[in-house]
């Protein structure tokens, strides 16, 4: 096997779900948009489907029409980006729910599709999607009067429980929705974990499923391991990779494995990341190459197969810090290019 193999525990994904949903007080739902954070929003919706999940929600129509064609016809399935022009035969197709974002979208949709299920998005402050205050108090009773099957919206800060940002949010939202008799989510993963207040009918974690923070108990979901393609010795003064960037202090055994930054395995990681033969750290050294990583593997007694990137001994989170990002930027990039094996 020459390509890198990219493991995914969908009983980790189902548990962390559970914990998840332990904690909400209403409905829990499910995030998959990007391809399911990059794991497959196929196999990660199937499986969350099979243990009960009945809302999901997506990016963009596109992404909702592919997830209707897995799961079938039953579970809610809303689109955050709402209806956007040339989205109208997708949502109809797909049985799709639009956020509905902005009036503009409001008479888009009731123009287009009388009659068809709809949400609608408020903006409490991030400032990103969704309807402003003075917006929606213009149309709110119209809207209301359509029946929307769920007003969400989002926080900017949730991943930071000090942040006076989350209560403000949280005011604002309340002001914008009190008194309605329509359902409300407020909260993603960080919201989730917020506490009670934050949760309302439904509670929308994407990344905690996915075994990323701030969801710190969430058990780790994919594994990745590199197969070793060659091995060479180098002595003090010779250099490895691109650029000579590292040079053999002493004589050392050097691993080239099958993966690099066309994989996802992105560059600015490069001399913070290590490897790992089982439970032996093998740093990285060089710079990440498009289809290629050097690894020192000196210290081992013995040549492995591969080499492990994302596993046990290190998360998501650790080589989004290695590389000055965060975990959602490491999984939605993953490649296309791994073996994928699915545990269930
Ligand atoms: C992405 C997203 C979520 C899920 O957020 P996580 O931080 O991944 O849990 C929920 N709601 C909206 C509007 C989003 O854009």
């Amino acid at each position: 096997m020459t390509s890198a193999t990219l493991t995914i525990d969908l009983r980790a994904l189902v548990r962390n779900w559970r914990a998840l949903d332990a904690l909400s007080t209403g409905e829990t739902g499910a995030v998959v948009k990007a391809n399911g954070y990059g794991l497959g929003a196929d196999v990660v919706g199937r499986a969350l489907a099979k243990v009960g999940v009945r809302r999901f929600f997506v990016a963009t129509a596109l992404e909702g029409t592919a997830l209707r064609d897995t799961l079938g016809a039953g579970p809610d399935i809303f689109v955050f980006s709402g209806h956007m022009h040339g989205d109208t035969d997708a949502i109809r197709a797909g049985i799709l729910t639009p956020m509905l974002n902005s009036v503009d979208q409001m008479l888009r949709h009731v123009e287009a599709l009388p009659g068809h299920p709809f949400g609608i998005q408020l903006d409490t402050g991030m400032n990103r999607l969704g309807m402003e205050p003075s917006e929606w108090f213009a149309v709110r009773d119209i809207a209301i009067a359509q029946g929307p099957a769920l007003i969400v919206s989002h926080l900017a800060c949730a991943d930071d429980a000090d942040h006076p940002m989350n209560a403000h949010q949280l005011e604002t939202f309340q002001a914008m929705t009190d008194g309605l008799d329509i359902p409300r989510s407020l909260a993603a993963t960080g919201g989730t974990l917020l506490g009670q207040a934050y949760h309302f009918d439904m509670t929308r974690p994407g990344v905690g499923l996915y075994g990323g923070m701030p969801f710190a108990k969430a058990l780790p979901v994919v594994s990745l391991d590199l197969p070793i393609i060659q091995v060479r010795d180098v002595v003090p003064g010779e250099t490895v990779g691109y650029g000579n960037s590292w040079v053999a202090e002493r004589d050392s055994r050097i691993a080239t494995v099958s993966g690099g930054y066309a994989d996802g395995l992105i560059r600015a990681m490069g001399a913070n990341a290590t490897l790992y033969a089982e439970d032996t750290p093998c740093p990285v050294v060089g710079r990440v190459s498009m289809d290629l990583i050097t690894a020192d593997i000196t210290d081992l007694g013995e040549v492995p197969d591969s080499l492990q990137l994302l596993g046990k001994h290190q998360t998501v989170e650790t080589v989004a810090t290695a590389a000055g990002t965060i975990g959602y930027e490491i999984l939605t990039s993953l490649g296309h290019r791994y073996h994928r094996s699915i545990i269930e």
